[in-house]
């Protein structure tokens, strides 16, 4: 390969072009971004950011050293494959390649309606929003996700008066089922924020929010957090084949036209928050739209393009931090069994556990670090464990291991 393109400055971005030089690529790097700042961290603009603690959080990267093109608010706006390599349409020009790492990330699902509706997404979002969580305004967040907590938490510690809205009867119910989602609901009335289940938005107008069985909801801000999808549309009509993200084998190699071994691209790679990727470890494919992917997977990707036999296999993981707990996932639990619990729910510090048989899938920690990171290490080598000792939060995860 003598020219690869990355495009997209997130995470996923920035890593790819480190693990290719990491790697001994030589040829031409460049890397698009539509931002205009170099790739930096998201994690902490609804964390440290938005509370004002901090405000770059701009990845360490030595772009001379790397040797890499920065072009920067510049957006690929198409994609031409020929039979190998192609060329990115882009704001700059084409920018023809033999090698592509796709790193476009997801943006933010908003709703309809024409009032003022505030994502998070970049630094200036986090930035704006900053600016008014001023004591006393009415916040109303709609989405008890991990976003719509964490915005809650920092709102509320800044004397705002914080109402969160949530269609499902539970927050998180999505991210980790509503048995456990409905654990967390209790840390919304200890923080003094308002947490109404069960409300369909219809839309956002001036003012606040409309609601779908009628009513409104007043606000001065409105904060919408019910989730991103993949920024894919550049890639339409190039016949790469995108599902919810672009369909990747475990290699993150794409697929032209159809799933097929023989219509892999070993030369156009996806990675992060776009790609769907197949797991042969949960044997289905995964969209996982966390940090810890977009920090890994891209030295795979990497491979792939230069022609190494690398497969990601990794447990996915994430964490975050909200009410003033840190709250740790590692797993997936989407087919799991059933459902253990490691301590008392109702107190400060707990984990739930999902296993199958007696393989653990997935754990969800609260403030309970060490079951985290030694959990994450029995998923990882699928030995069987003892339901009775994981139940029991004085064992060591690690000692719930059968022999
Ligand atoms: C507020 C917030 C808090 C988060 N907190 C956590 C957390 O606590 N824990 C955790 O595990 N994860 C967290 N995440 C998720 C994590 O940040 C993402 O998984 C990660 O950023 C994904 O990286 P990425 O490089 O795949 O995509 P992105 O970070 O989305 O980067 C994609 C980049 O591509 C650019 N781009 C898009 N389209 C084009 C185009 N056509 N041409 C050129 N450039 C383009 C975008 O502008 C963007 O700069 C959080 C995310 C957000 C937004």
């Amino acid at each position: 390969m003598e020219r690869i393109i990355v495009v997209g400055g997130g995470l996923g971005g920035v890593r790819a072009v480190e693990s290719l030089r990491g790697r001994g690529y030589e040829g031409a790097l460049t890397l698009v971004s539509a931002e205009r700042h170099p790739p930096y961290d998201r994690p902490p603009l609804s964390k440290a950011v938005l509370a004002g603690e901090s405000d770059d959080t701009t990845v360490d990267a030595d772009w001379d050293a790397l040797r890499c093109d920065l072009l920067l608010g510049e957006r690929a706006t198409g994609l031409r494959l020929d039979a190998r390599g192609g060329v990115v349409a882009s704001t700059a020009g084409d920018l023809p390649f033999d090698g592509l790492v796709i790193a476009t990330g997801a943006v933010p699902i908003t709703l309809p309606g024409d009032g003022p509706q505030h994502v998070l997404r970049t630094i200036e979002d986090s930035r704006d929003l900053r600016s008014r969580l001023t004591e006393g305004a009415r916040i109303v967040i709609v989405g008890a996700g991990w976003i719509g907590a964490e915005v809650a938490t920092t709102a509320a510690k800044k004397g705002c008066a914080v109402t969160v809205v949530e269609a499902a009867d539970t927050p998180l119910a999505g991210a980790i089922g509503p048995a456990v989602g409905a654990l967390t609901a209790p840390w919304y009335a200890e923080a003094g924020v308002e947490l109404r289940t069960g409300v369909k938005v219809a839309e956002v107008g001036g003012g606040g929010l409309l609601l779908a069985g009628g009513g409104r909801i007043e606000a001065d801000v409105v904060v919408v957090g019910i989730g991103v999808r993949p920024d894919l549309s550049w890639l339409d009509g190039s016949g790469l084949l995108l599902e919810r993200g672009v369909v990747t084998d475990g290699s993150f190699r794409t697929y032209l036209g159809e799933e097929a071994p023989g219509s892999a691209r070993p030369d156009v790679v996806a990675v992060g928050d776009c790609a769907a990727w197949w797991s042969a470890r949960y044997g289905r494919r995964l969209l996982v739209e966390h940090w810890d992917t977009a920090l890994n997977a891209p030295d795979v990707a990497a491979a792939t393009l230069l022609g190494q036999d690398e497969v990601y296999d990794a447990v996915p993981y994430f964490w975050s931090e909200q009410f003033g707990r840190m709250v740790q996932y590692a797993g997936n639990h989407s087919v799991s069994e059933r459902m253990v619990d490691r301590g008392d729910p109702s107190g400060r510090k707990w984990t739930a556990a999902w296993l199958t048989g007696d393989r653990l899938d997935a754990v969800l920690t609260v403030d309970r670090p060490r079951d985290l990171v030694q959990a994450r290490r029995v998923i990882a080598a699928g030995t069987p464990v003892d339901a009775a000792a994981l139940a029991d939060p004085d064992v060591p995860v690690r000692q719930a291991v059968r022999g």
